[in-house]
């Protein structure tokens, strides 16, 4: 059995990502500090819980384990967090990839699949992103992330490290069994708050700014399901295990949508009103991010299948009905 090792296995993506290559036939070795990520979630593999700051750690489980490839998940990758502490976002982010990257290169694991980001495209006057779009991040979550792709590059062509690097727009959805989901503490993200608010977790969601160029002023973002997401990763890792080189993805749909339409989908996803009002802006949100995804289609082969809001909202309500996790 080939194993790929995963850091933040145990986090939402990264482990979608695990039950994708355990179908597959992989075993994923999960690397997570557990920091945001649940020791529940790593039900395909291994956890090895160890901070990628820790380099002996990772040169252990390269060695006791032999990967054939990584898949990097692990990152600190909230918005507003970023505009308040933009050194834990160097620090966690762009640090911890060095090591990872350094330690696979000295255990012979040249390939590496990374998790990035559409916020390394920044603010581009609604324009539908191509991977050859200019990068101009408006946050230390997108700058990192841009660092991170161009670390990977030098090693490339300094050691030979071949890379996948996808970049995500909006992430979203639950594996459709409701085995694993989203769990973040504190929450954050438009789909899991919104169904926090429609179950009275929450008074209500705050839209963040209604006074955007965009048709009803909310932002538009372009929403695609984790488990479409995860079987990129491992298109990605194919990719890489045929020697096809280095090269960039965007993974998302083409289509855009406010929030005020997301919050109107959840209507007839879920059954329910979403409770809610407006607020100011969040520092560091571009107005409108939508993806090409030709590339991915063409070379990968990835449809997302899964990615009608409905579909990722009706899965994201049996997760968060099922209340998987703490406890
Ligand atoms: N958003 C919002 N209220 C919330 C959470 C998010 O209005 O409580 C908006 C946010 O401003 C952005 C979109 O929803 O325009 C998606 O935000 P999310 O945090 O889910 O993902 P991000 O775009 O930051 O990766």
């Amino acid at each position: 059995m080939k194993t790929v090792l995963v850091t933040g296995g145990a986090g939402y993506i990264g482990s979608h990502a695990c039950k994708a290559l355990a179908s597959r036939g992989f075993l994923p070795v999960t690397v997570d500090n557990l920091s945001t990520g649940w020791a529940q979630a790593v039900r395909f593999g291994p956890l090895i819980q160890a901070d990628l700051a820790d380099r002996e750690a990772l040169d252990t489980a390269f060695r006791d384990h032999a990967p054939v490839a990584v898949m990097h998940f692990a990152a600190s990758s909230l918005v507003g967090e970023a505009m308040q502490e933009p050194g834990k976002y160097w620090r966690n982010n762009v640090l911890g990839a060095l090591n990872l990257a350094e330690a696979a290169l000295a255990a012979g694991c040249p390939n590496m699949v990374f998790s990035s980001t559409c916020a390394v495209y920044g603010e581009q006057d609604g324009v539908v992103l191509s991977e050859e779009s200019l990068l101009a991040p408006l946050n230390a979550y997108g700058s990192s992330k841009r660092a991170i792709e161009e670390m990977l590059r030098d090693f490339g062509a300094s050691d030979g490290l071949r890379s996948v690097v996808f970049r995500y727009f909006n992430v979203a959805g639950a594996d459709p069994e409701a085995e694993i989901g989203e769990c973040h503490r504190p929450e954050t993200h438009l789909i899991p708050v919104m169904l926090e608010a429609i179950d009275g977790q929450r008074k209500a969601l705050v839209i963040h700014g209604n006074d955007y160029p965009t048709h009803d002023g909310t932002c538009i973002r372009d929403y695609v399901h984790v488990t479409d997401l995860a079987e990129a990763h491992v298109r990605g890792l194919e990719w890489l295990m045929d020697g096809r080189g280095s090269r960039v993805f965007n993974l998302g749909t083409g289509s855009g949508f406010s929030v005020q339409e997301v919050i109107n989908h959840a209507r007839a996803a879920t059954g329910h009103k979403v409770p809610h009002r407006f607020g100011p802006r969040r520092a560091g949100d571009a107005a409108a991010l939508v993806s090409g995804s030709k590339r991915a289609l063409d070379e990968l082969g990835w449809e997302p299948r899964h990615s009608s809001l409905k579909r990722m909202i009706a899965d994201a309500w049996a997760w968060h009905r099922k209340g998987g996790y703490p406890g």
